[in-house]
């Protein structure tokens, strides 16, 4: 009873944690995890970061370095399942550049079978449930891939003028909150495939050959969902939005200039805008300060209310990053 109560106040909010193995190559050296279980973890680290050199988080879920990208999606799938049925979702990679933000969402540079990550189990599997009902309800699947740099909005899907701003407008039409940004109907994954092959590309002629944009603005592909119930006519519309965002890690103010220094304040306050838009449905407060930046904005239908969000914080093992390691933790432990 206890249990069921505790999940009440937590709405719908779930956090997980994932550590990245060390990679092939790296020097080999110990990690700065010291415990992992299901649900918790605890990180030793030198007196400076925290008082006694050793501290503890608890998520919802925790997956360790050995973790298989099916194993990170079994928990996930329920929330696929809601879509179909109406619901908002939001499923977001948050971390510092390097622990793994890309490879949980898309999955490691060669894509192979048992490598994909979430946005294709995702999509497969929301096909396949669509397939399955298709006597009951029809589905329309669109897809929808926008990019959020320095506060402006660019779509990854757009057939021209690839530079042209975009305005969010919560005017409700469909559900669509970037009405301008291409929205392209889907049949199948490999249609998906494909379309997310072209805006990682389109992402790719933004960035300069120094400058790997991806790192610092966020991408979001969001999957729209228009069902009709077959005998009573009645109509749903799910939606959900999977986000790859910005890495989190600290720049120093004092050594960052120019675009660096503008890009980092971006995206610093866009993460604290999502951790205070987070934690305050978590605490369930009556006001939610969703205008304090564009990817709230973007969001704001899809966060709070019945939708559900899973946050997934990325953490690596090495020492050299135990700074941004404890302050992803924290930055988790307050949004969960
Ligand atoms: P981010 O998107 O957060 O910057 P990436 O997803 O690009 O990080 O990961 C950095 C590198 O680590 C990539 O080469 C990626 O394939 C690898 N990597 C990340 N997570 C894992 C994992 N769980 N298992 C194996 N390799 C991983
Ligand atoms: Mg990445």
């Amino acid at each position: 009873k206890l249990y069921n109560h505790v999940q009440d106040l937590k709405g719908s909010i779930r956090v997980y944690c994932r550590v990245r193995p060390f990679l092939p190559g790296q020097p080999n050296s110990v990690s700065t995890v010291g415990h992992l279980d299901e649900g918790s973890i605890s990180i030793i680290t030198p007196l400076k970061y925290v008082k006694d050199g050793r501290k503890s988080f608890t998520f919802n879920k925790v997956f360790g370095p050995s973790a298989t990208q099916e194993e990170v999606f079994s928990d996930t799938q329920p929330l696929i399942r809601s879509v179909l049925d109406g619901y908002n979702v939001c499923i977001f990679a948050y971390g510092q550049t390097g622990t793994g933000k890309t490879h949980t969402m898309t999955g490691p540079k060669e894509l192979t079978q048992k490598s994909v990550g979430v946005n294709y189990r995702a999509l497969s599997d929301l096909f396949l449930i669509s397939e399955q009902r298709k006597n009951t309800i029809s589905y329309e699947v669109s897809v929808q891939m926008i990019e959020i740099y320095n506060e402006q909005i660019r779509d990854l899907l757009a057939t021209d003028g690839l530079n042209k701003r975009l305005e969010i407008r919560n005017s409700g039409q469909k559900g669509l909150n970037v009405p301008d940004a291409n929205l392209v109907p889907v049949y199948s994954t490999d249609d998906v495939i494909y379309l997310m092959n072209l805006g990682q590309k389109n992402r790719a002629v933004g960035a300069t050959a120094m400058n790997d944009r991806s790192s610092r603005s966020h991408s979001c592909l969001t999957v729209h969902v228009q069902g009709r119930e077959l005998t009573s006519g009645t109509t749903l519309h799910g939606c959900m939005h999977l986000v790859d965002l910005a890495g989190s890690e600290r720049v120093d103010k004092s050594e960052a200039v120019g675009d660096r220094l503008k890009e980092a304040l971006h995206i610093n306050k866009s993460l604290s805008a999502l951790g205070d838009v987070i934690s305050s449905l978590a605490q369930k407060n009556s006001h939610v300060p969703y205008r304090n930046s564009k990817l709230t904005q973007l969001l704001q239908d899809s966060l709070g209310g019945h939708a559900k969000t899973l946050m997934f914080v990325h953490i690596s093992p090495e020492p050299d990053a135990v700074g941004e390691t404890i302050s992803t933790l924290k930055f988790a432990e307050r949004v969960s």
